[in-house]
């Protein structure tokens, strides 16, 4: 019974090797033939065609605004300026994942001239831009973002940032990266005049 049972397991053993062989192939002789129709601008990975995002963004910080990044509050003298709540991390979250459907950027979606956006949560943008991104048919695989702020230290906020980011986009924890710099004492994120985020993004859509 044990020696047939380890039989049985051998053979499945080599039978998921050699698919997993003949998928590596197909995949291989996919991503040449469709790269080669379909040019450079669209790369094929198997089955799937993905596509990464960049965004960026900087408020000015000023005294009588609350300092918001990623829908987190943080204490602090200082806020960001801004139409809506001002919110530099979510603002470039939203244009990392637009540019990477190439849908343009935050500013064609929610204009600042909109009374429809004065002082509105910028995570309402992130679940707008999801909507927008459902119709593309793609999906976010990961998002990696570096919020640059002289004061106050983020690290104890940056659990809550990830999960709010994480619950608007509708992906899980693990796909959703915070990092905080301090601006060195330089330049007007070190005199803490502003505050900046950069982020990236990763589309990927079946074909
Ligand atoms: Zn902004």
């Amino acid at each position: 019974m044990a020696a047939g049972h380890h039989q049985h397991t051998r053979s499945r053993v080599k039978t998921i090797r050699r698919s997993a062989k003949t998928n590596r192939r197909d995949s291989a002789q996919r991503f040449e033939t469709t790269g080669r129709s379909q040019g450079a601008d669209q790369v094929h990975a198997g089955k799937f065609s993905s596509r990464v995002g960049f965004g960026n963004d900087v408020h000015r910080l000023v005294k009588g605004r609350k300092l918001i990044l990623g829908g987190v509050e943080i204490p602090f003298g200082k806020g960001s300026f801004g139409h809506s709540d001002g919110d530099a991390l979510t603002h470039a979250v939203c244009d990392a994942l637009l540019g990477a459907a190439a849908l343009g950027d935050i500013g064609r979606h929610f204009p600042d001239t909109s009374p429809r956006w004065r002082n509105a949560s910028s995570l309402r943008f992130l679940t707008d831009v999801c909507k927008l991104l459902d119709r593309t048919g793609f999906r976010v695989v990961n998002v990696d973002a570096t919020i640059s702020l002289e004061k106050p230290k983020l690290a104890p906020h940056i659990d809550r940032m990830r999960t709010c980011l994480a619950k608007a986009l509708g992906i899980r924890l693990d796909q959703v990266s915070v990092k905080a710099k301090s601006g060195e004492g330089i330049g007007e994120i070190g005199r803490s005049e502003a505050v900046k985020a950069e982020a990236v993004a990763l589309l990927i859509k079946e074909d």
